[in-house]
């Protein structure tokens, strides 16, 4: 792993405190919990006092500490393909199991909170909408949500006020189930916040271009906890005042996440998390930084606007990278290539979710084409361990970087 940053002890001590807020409130009589997909509308949902649980977070820390694996047969026996998303099958599984990755955050935590209601929005996948409904049977709660336009190419205002409509109708069955109404002033108030929030997040993972880079995409893997789950909460803002600081104590210092990094690379798709540390090892070791991601900037969400709740919500929703057409997305990538500075993209083909794999339609041949950027495919999964080879991703990984470093 790259040079821990201090403030990593923070961020576990933040995170750890989201989640027993949300197991006190979910035993809590009068408390209220919402359980939202990672870029759903969280605003509305914090402005009408709701603890907010993200079972993608969930589902990311049942990968990264090994246990999804085992618990995916568990959904499969049930019905749930071993080809549809991991995130969805390893929560299904632990549910089903009994088992809760918060216990390992805080053994007082027995179970995940029970929901009041769930909340998604489409624009990432159809996934989210099965897993919640899963969870909507178990629990006799209602489902609702955003169904999101997808492969979108250019942001019409007719889109935007498309789904700013569905956004607006979620708040009365919202109210309804919170007991009280929505204050405008709140709302705007909590759209303030995930404004600043995002700005700051985007700064720090910013902080990449410099040379050598002061983080690595596998530092903004972990770090961008407070960004998902304590969007729209001034401590999330805080916490990322400090982190900001302190790596742009280190770019000013000339500090290096990776020591003597001498190969930049791009970080396209989902993590591997269950070998998040072993690959972040194994690229220090060639002297080579993963200094940006499509993946931790899809939390930047920095033209919201509270003056403009719904609109602004629902642009941020359309714009998001996972929901817009290939061509914007080569875009992007060729745009965020120069951004860095890098001399190549790693694309992640994550096996069960083909939403946020782009390498599957030939865009790594045409990014070499048209903008001369390299990459290579990792063939691997976010949470299934058994569609990881390390043999496979280590020989990749080390022809690549071999070869970005003699073109150099
Ligand atoms: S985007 Fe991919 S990983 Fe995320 S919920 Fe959808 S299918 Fe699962």
């Amino acid at each position: 792993m790259s040079r821990r940053l201090e403030s990593a002890s923070g961020m576990q001590a933040l995170m750890a405190d989201s989640f027993r807020e949300c197991d006190a409130a979910a035993r809590d009589p009068a408390g209220r919990v919402a359980w939202c997909s990672s870029v759903g509308p969280v605003e509305l949902l914090r402005a009408l006092g709701f603890a907010v649980f993200f079972p993608e977070n969930h589902a990311a820390m049942l990968g990264a500490s090994r246990l999804a694996t085992d618990l995916i047969p568990t959904a499969t026996a049930e019905g749930y393909s071993p080809d549809v998303c991991s995130y969805m099958t390893s929560d299904i599984g632990a549910w089903r199991r009994g088992v809760t990755a918060l216990s390992r955050v805080d053994p007082s935590i027995a179970r995940v909170p029970r929901p009041d209601v769930l909340v998604y929005d489409t624009n990432q996948c159809r996934d989210v909408l099965d897993w919640f409904s899963f969870y909507g049977r178990q629990y006799g709660v209602p489902v609702i949500g955003v169904a999101a336009p997808r492969g979108v190419g250019v942001v019409t205002g007719e889109l935007v006020a498309a789904v700013a409509a569905q956004i607006r109708a979620l708040v009365p069955p919202l109210e309804a189930i919170a007991g009280r109404r929505m204050d405008p002033d709140v709302l705007a108030r909590v759209v303030a916040v995930s404004r600043d929030t995002s700005v700051l997040w985007r700064k720090v993972l910013s902080c990449g271009e410099a040379r050598p880079s002061p983080l690595t995409f596998f530092d903004g893997c972990v770090h961008m906890g407070p960004a998902v789950v304590l969007r729209g909460d001034e401590r999330a803002k805080a916490y990322y005042e400090g982190l900001l600081a302190e790596l742009e104590g280190r770019v000013a210092a000339g500090e290096a996440a990776v020591d003597g990094e001498r190969v930049r690379l791009y970080w396209e798709g989902m993590p591997i998390w269950g070998r998040l540390r072993q690959v972040s090892e194994l690229l220090a070791g060639l002297r080579a930084s993963v200094v940006g991601s499509t993946y931790c900037s899809s939390w930047v969400f920095d033209g919201l606007d509270p003056d403009a709740p719904f609109d602004s919500m629902a642009r941020a929703a359309v714009e998001l990278f996972i929901s817009r057409s290939d061509a914007v997305k080569e875009g992007i990538l060729a745009a965020e290539a120069r951004r860095y500075g890098v001399h190549g993209i790693v694309f992640h083909d994550a096996k069960t979710c083909p939403n946020n794999s782009n390498c599957r339609y030939g865009m790594p041949g045409r990014l070499l084409r048209g903008a001369g950027v390299p990459s290579v495919v990792l063939h691997s999964d976010l949470n299934d361990l058994r569609l990881h080879a390390d043999e496979g991703v280590r020989l990749a990984l080390e022809a690549f970087v071999e070869q970005c470093a003699e073109a150099s």
